[in-house]
């Protein structure tokens, strides 16, 4: 109950910013506060078994974990793959504060330097998490990693393909999804997710490559979601696949 009330939230307060650095992909973060979290949380994969060093305070680490218990238990189905590919390669350190680069983010996956920085604790936040989680699921995946497209052509790529990967699961479990939405496509958009995960299953690559709304399609939603956000608007490439769904979808 407590993501409907979540997601309920975000779509009422979604209040975007981004910002990125040549060598990362950042979460656009939201202005939604969260319930401090108190519980013992029991998880197939805790942190330590997929980040090689923990330089979070307890009641950070404590939040991280109701997280990781969201996506490990209530959505264990569409994320347990991505905490296997974590934990064979896992991330160097999760930490908390300014990098000093000058250009933080609330939350960003530094691929270079393989770290999850979060800059202060109230911007420690699901989807936050979820997203920078999936950029490191992505630097595992993608031949070459994600460092690449930083910054540069392949961007909205990135950082379309982290997003739908959130609204698929979210269509799947009959919770509001946006965070894909592009500059002229909400109504498209929304029409396209239902299509590729109404009928309760993640989509294949290839379905999600030949499924088109109004003769729009992945490439298309690529293309508007990037002109929707200044950090996000450079060229898209037109045939790089979305290899973390496909690597889902091929896991479950
Ligand atoms: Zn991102």
């Amino acid at each position: 109950m407590k993501f409907k009330y979540l997601f309920l939230s975000l779509l009422s307060l979604l209040v975007l910013s981004a910002c990125s650095n040549d060598d990362d992909f950042l979460f656009s973060d939201t202005n939604v506060s969260e319930l401090t979290r108190s519980e013992t949380f029991s998880l197939k994969y805790p942190m330590s078994s997929f980040i090689s060093k923990i330089s979070l305070n307890t009641t950070d680490q404590n939040t991280v974990n109701g997280y990781l218990s969201d996506m490990q238990n209530e959505f264990g189905k569409w994320y347990l793959p991505l905490f296997v590919k974590l934990k064979s390669n896992p991330i160097a350190e999760i930490k908390r504060g300014s990098t000093g680069t000058g250009s933080d983010a609330p939350a960003a996956y530094y691929a270079n330097q393989n770290i999850l920085v979060f800059l202060t604790g109230a911007d420690i936040r699901y989807n936050g998490v979820c997203e920078e989680l999936i950029h490191a699921g992505q630097q595992r995946i993608y031949p070459g990693g994600i460092a690449q497209y930083g910054k540069k052509k392949g961007t909205p790529n990135i950082e379309f393909e982290a997003k739908l990967a959130q609204d698929l699961v979210s269509c799947i479990n009959d919770l509001p999804f946006n965070l894909g939405e592009g500059a002229d496509n909400s109504t498209e958009y929304v029409q396209w997710i239902l299509e590729l995960c109404g009928d309760g299953s993640y989509p294949s690559e290839t379905k999600v490559l030949n499924t088109e709304v109004k003769s729009m399609g992945y490439y298309q939603m690529v293309i508007s979601f990037g002109k929707k956000y200044a950090a996000y608007n450079y060229p898209v490439i037109m045939d790089l696949k979305p290899l973390y769904i496909n690597y889902i979808s091929d896991s479950i």
